[in-house]
């Protein structure tokens, strides 16, 4: 089954609950705009290199298209929908004024200098810039992307359009990003492990966790869950990965990361492990935070945890979730867990529109804010109407953007 299948699967799921007439779910199910580029570079070496780029705007009628930018070898236009669509559901289930959008080139930044990576993104800008802004669809970073290439994404749509700091958010701080958005994701999956353990009066302190990814979102969610007296007890990504029962010295496997690029494959601090095995760990909380589709029918059946907080996008397969669901693991699924960057991503955005900075105790407070809610409101259609999380988590979203579409007629 392909990713937007997948995700299809779940927003039928909630349609049906919520009863939608068959033409808004034509609407909710029907990207608006997808757009496939090809992006040419000159490399080092002076031969010509041509990418593959994406960008898909899936629902705009709760505001500007919204969502991120992947660099991957496995970008592909039916991947990049499914996030896309995501994204829609996202921003409703936080209830910021967004809509959804994804984009991401078919490319191995791994295997790209720094200066053909500057060129790739700049190429990629002039080949889509009609089609977002600052009102119309503000790109993000994801996997492989960062700050940096946030700066000069939003330099070269500035050199066409004027000055534009809003066309893009998880910008540098030093240019017009925010403060906190850098943590944003990962303190926003603590905020909902948090509310979610507490609803089985289980303290964060004490409680065991493992975590496959150790990049943006991995790296600040094993932090704060650190600072809060959480054991991460596995941590796993593409160059290996780290366990020990008593739990990992967090900030030494940081500091170990920053040295070795990012990676944690040959952390001294622990006996080495796999990505695979992490998601078998003995753990109470699992939090995937790599890339999608990790949980199968294949090896659901071995997950240890009670919880699991997805960091990342589309991490479980809906034949994975169903399995899931009747041995009782409690998933709480990532347009809710996850939502912390995006909400972030928009305090940035309101301050590059006003002009103005917040403090990073403001972003990160009002994000909380806007999370908690998201989670109760979530918690609350889980308890009265006997729902799986991720099925409360659609109902809530199609909820909303099925009211606003119909709202604004066709
Ligand atoms: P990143 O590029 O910073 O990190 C990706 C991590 O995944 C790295 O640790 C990498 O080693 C690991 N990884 C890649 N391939 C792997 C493999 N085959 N096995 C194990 N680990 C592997 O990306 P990120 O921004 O941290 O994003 C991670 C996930 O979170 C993605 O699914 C992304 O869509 C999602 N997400 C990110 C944000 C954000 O603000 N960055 C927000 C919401 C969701």
């Amino acid at each position: 089954m392909s990713a937007s299948e997948d995700t299809l699967r779940y927003v039928t799921e909630a349609a049906d609950v919520l009863a939608l007439p068959p033409r808004i779910r034509k609407l909710l199910t029907t990207p608006e705009r997808e757009l496939k580029v090809q992006v040419a570079i000159e490399r080092e070496n002076g031969e010509v290199a041509v990418f593959s780029g994406y960008r898909i705007q899936h629902n705009k009628a709760r505001g500007p298209y919204k969502g991120g930018l992947r660099y991957h070898p496995e970008v592909d236009a039916d991947e990049v929908q499914s996030l896309a669509a995501l994204m829609t559901w996202k921003t409703a289930v936080a209830n910021i004024p967004y809509g959804g959008s994804k984009g991401g080139i078919a490319c191995d930044p791994g295997k790209l200098s720094e200066r053909e990576l500057e060129r790739l993104t700049r190429a990629f800008v002039g080949k889509i810039h009609e089609f977002i802004g600052p009102q119309v669809d503000i790109p993000a970073p994801d996997v492989n992307t960062n700050a940096q290439v946030m700066a000069w994404f939003m330099d070269e749509y500035s050199r066409l359009h004027g000055f534009s700091p809003a066309v893009v958010t998880g910008k540098p701080v030093d240019l017009f990003g925010s403060e906190g958005r850098d943590e944003a994701t990962g303190f926003g999956v603590v905020v909902a492990t948090e509310r979610a353990l507490a609803l089985e009066n289980r303290p964060v302190a004490g409680v065991r966790v493992a975590l496959q990814g150790f990049g943006n979102v991995g790296s600040h969610t094993a932090r704060i869950l650190a600072e809060k007296g959480a054991k991460v007890v596995a941590v796993a990504d593409h160059t290996g990965g780290a366990k020990r029962a008593e739990g990992l010295d967090v900030p030494a496997l940081l500091d170990y990361a920053r040295k070795n690029k990012g990676g944690v494959g040959g952390f001294p601090g622990g006996q080495p492990t796999t990505s695979p095995e992490t998601l078998a760990a003995d753990c109470d909380v699992l939090i995937p935070a790599a890339l999608g589709h990790v949980l199968t029918k294949e090896n659901a059946a071995a997950v240890r945890a009670k919880w699991i907080v997805e960091g990342a996008n589309a991490p479980t397969t809906p034949d994975a979730d169903a399995i899931l669901r009747k041995r009782g693991v409690t998933v709480i699924p990532d347009i809710l867990a996850n939502a912390g960057g995006v909400t972030a991503s928009y305090f940035e955005w309101v301050q590059n529109l006003q002009q103005h900075r917040w403090g990073r105790e403001k972003v990160l407070d009002e994000t909380r804010g806007v999370l908690a809610r998201a989670f109760d409101t979530v918690a609350g259609i889980v308890r009265e109407k006997k729902l799986a999380w991720r099925t409360a988590a659609f109902v809530v979203a199609l909820g909303r953007v099925a009211k606003a579409v119909a709202l604004r007629g066709l």
